[in-house]
């Protein structure tokens, strides 16, 4: 396995790879990996001749005041991981790297930021937006593999490439979770035992709704309503936002459609947890 820090040594392992006619397959991660993660490092493997994981913690992405220092790293163990897995190749750079002095270009996505997390973390998706063009544009893989786990970032990253003519089908992949049903994510460690048993509530809420849509609701305001009461029924969980919303344009909806899920942010404790569900049954 590979481990390459800079741009130019990532675009040179790939120039190697086209040169072989090899396809070429990409998992970006802020490292710290976990079952997710390397569910999606397998789906990748399983589809392209190479595969390349970025470990970056993205700066950008977060706000003052969000966990950008806090931001748990482990790169050996990560290492470790893809190593055992059969990855090709590990592309960790600096920050220097990604954002060198003078950096100055921006990258905006429109309207399927507005809502959701864009709306209660302004300047969130322009992040995720600039590190995964600038890492498309490095690697030039044949298709990404994302975790639904982000919904909002699926939808962003599959309208950026598509805008920008950037040539990388995105892959998606199901939201891995604990076998209680807690979804996976890096951020799951700053929970204690109580906050974890909290969290819990976010994933038991989707699937009560869910049930509800089952049984032929379709009013979304009683569907919110009823998430927000079973999590709000927990110690140590504060709602940020709890929305129903369509799969393709992340607006609001007020009638569950087949397209229609429920999203959310959670603090629970300090980790601030997300999860989502799609409602429509079957
Ligand atoms: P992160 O390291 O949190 O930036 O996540 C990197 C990638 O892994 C993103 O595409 C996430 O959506 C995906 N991911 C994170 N957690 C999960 C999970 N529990 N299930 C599936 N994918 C996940």
């Amino acid at each position: 396995m590979e481990i390459l820090r800079t741009n130019a040594e990532m675009s040179r392992w790939r120039d190697e790879c086209y040169r072989k006619k090899q396809t070429v397959g990409f998992v970006p991660t802020m490292g710290y990996l976990h079952r997710g993660h390397l569910a999606l490092v397998e789906e990748a493997l399983r589809r392209a001749d190479q595969v390349v994981v970025s470990i970056f913690v993205n700066p950008t992405q977060f706000s003052p005041g969000e966990d950008l220092d806090q931001y748990p790293r482990d790169f050996e163990r990560d290492l470790d991981l893809c190593r055992e897995l059969g990855v090709h190749a590990i592309f960790a750079p600096e920050v220097e790297e990604m954002y060198p002095a003078g950096f100055q270009t921006r990258v905006l996505v429109d309207r399927v930021t507005q809502n959701l997390c864009g709306l209660h973390r302004p300047g969130h998706f322009d992040g995720v937006a600039l590190v995964v063009t600038k890492l498309f544009c490095a690697i030039h893989p044949h298709l990404a593999v994302m975790g639904e786990k982000d919904f909002q970032q699926l939808v962003v990253v599959k309208r950026l490439s598509k805008d920008l003519n950037l040539g990388v089908e995105i892959i998606p992949h199901p939201t891995v979770r604990e076998s209680d049903g807690l979804a996976m994510s890096s951020r799951n460690t700053y929970l204690s035992k109580e906050e974890r048993q909290s969290a819990l509530s976010l994933y038991r809420s989707l699937l009560a709704v869910r049930e509800m849509v089952k049984e032929g609701e379709r009013r979304v305001e009683v569907l919110i309503d009823r998430a927000k009461a079973i999590i709000e029924a927990e110690p140590h969980c504060k709602i940020q936002y709890v929305h129903v919303v369509d799969e393709d344009t992340m607006a609001d909806i007020a009638e569950v459609t087949p397209m229609a899920v429920m999203a959310m942010a959670v603090f629970v404790g300090k980790a601030r947890l997300i999860d989502n569900m799609r409602l429509w049954p079957g």
